[in-house]
């Protein structure tokens, strides 16, 4: 296997050493001599990686014992509904949303199923292009949660602090930042991020929960949508999926024992983003980022050319050149570069560069 130069925004890059690691076990693990797709669930060699794979994210993140760390399946998409349905319905609170780009306009729908919702504030006007501050959000000490996406995949913007009023339970999806760099995990009621960013494949999804927060869920409610299932099974109530957990399991050690940690990694990849941004920067009349400057994400960088042509062109282009995963979500096209963990500072300056020679080309 070669040095991959993927920059697509997710399912995306994962290490190299985790991805011979991950080859070798699908012909059979260097534990059982079976393969990893052939392991039960109910093993004690998956205990053991379960059991790993928690404790690895708890060193990682710092996260205490009266958090739970469950692993999940049904993406990122599935928190949407299940946060509502275990913290909203059948109480008289209303739940508090801030929308700052199209994943996280996702989420008030689903919570408008199960009780009142407040979106407060909404960057739909702007294009999504900045985030909100602290005195533009009008936040009521009595709402039952309030939820926020901490960095907007699409749009390529990150939020630098963390929002929220100290008594109110603050939720958030962190799916294409988290493990990226270190969290005040205490400020949170719940994270949840699938893996397809930087833990892992798809198939499972990170969710960590504070103790008394998910005692407080009431009703009855569908047992595989009760956080209660997942916490009192430590996350086998069912078959999970054993091989994302797996690789996710690979994932952690690799940030642990060769980048070193959480902070490491984010110091890492502010130098990547750094040189990406640097190069955009250098041509401004040629490519326009999209985030305003402020905002801009260290994850994901999405920006544009002068016209379509153009950027058809630097597909095709890029991708000729080995660089693959550069074009911009669906919803708002042109281009995007995402920058997570895996992607090497080689990858990174190889982009940068490439970056540079087609704006000296065509700019
Ligand atoms: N939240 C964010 C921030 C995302 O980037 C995505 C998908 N890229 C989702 C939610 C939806 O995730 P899933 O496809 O796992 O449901």
């Amino acid at each position: 296997m070669n040095e991959q130069k993927n920059f697509s925004g997710g399912p995306g890059a994962l290490p190299l050493a985790v991805l011979r690691q991950t080859r070798d076990a699908i012909e059979a693990l260097p534990e059982t001599g079976l393969s990893v797709l052939g392991m039960s669930h109910r093993s004690a060699w998956f205990r053991a990686v379960l059991d790993e794979a928690e404790q690895n994210l708890r060193t990682l993140l710092g996260i205490p014992s009266h958090y739970h760390v469950l692993f999940m399946q049904g993406g990122s998409s599935l928190q949407f509904s299940m946060l509502p349905m275990n913290f909203l319905r059948g109480t008289k609170q209303r739940a508090e949303y801030i929308v700052s780009g199209y994943w996280s306009a996702k989420a008030p729908p689903e919570a408008r199923h199960e009780g009142p919702v407040s979106v407060v504030w909404d960057g739909y006007d702007g294009g999504y292009t900045r985030l909100p501050h602290a005195d533009e959000l009008p936040l009521s000490r009595h709402a039952a949660y309030l939820h926020y996406v901490s960095n907007e995949t699409v749009e390529g913007l990150e939020f630098a602090g963390v929002p929220g009023l100290p008594d109110v339970p603050l939720v958030c999806d962190m799916s294409s930042n988290l493990l990226a760099g270190p969290v005040d995990i205490e400020r949170y009621a719940m994270i949840y991020a699938h893996a397809q960013k930087n833990l892992g494949p798809s198939g499972v999804t990170v969710v960590i929960l504070r103790d008394d927060f998910a005692r407080r869920a009431r009703g009855s409610l569908p047992t595989m949508l009760d956080y209660r299932t997942h916490i009192d099974t430590r996350s086998l109530y069912n078959t999970p999926p054993v091989f994302a957990i797996y690789v996710l399991m690979l994932v952690t050690r690799w940030l642990r024992d060769d980048i070193g940690g959480v902070a490491a990694m984010a110091d890492i990849n502010h130098a990547k983003a750094r040189t990406v941004y640097g190069a955009l920067d250098a041509h401004p009349g040629f490519y326009r980022v999209h985030a305003e400057r402020p905002y801009r994400s260290s994850m994901n960088i999405a920006f544009r050319l002068p016209d379509a042509v153009t950027e058809t062109l630097f597909l095709d282009a890029a991708k000729r050149d080995g660089f693959h995963g550069l074009e911009g979500h669906r919803s708002i096209g042109g281009l995007r570069a995402s920058l997570y963990n895996a992607v090497t500072p080689e990858a990174t300056a190889a982009l940068a560069q490439w970056l540079t020679d087609f704006a000296q080309r065509y700019g």
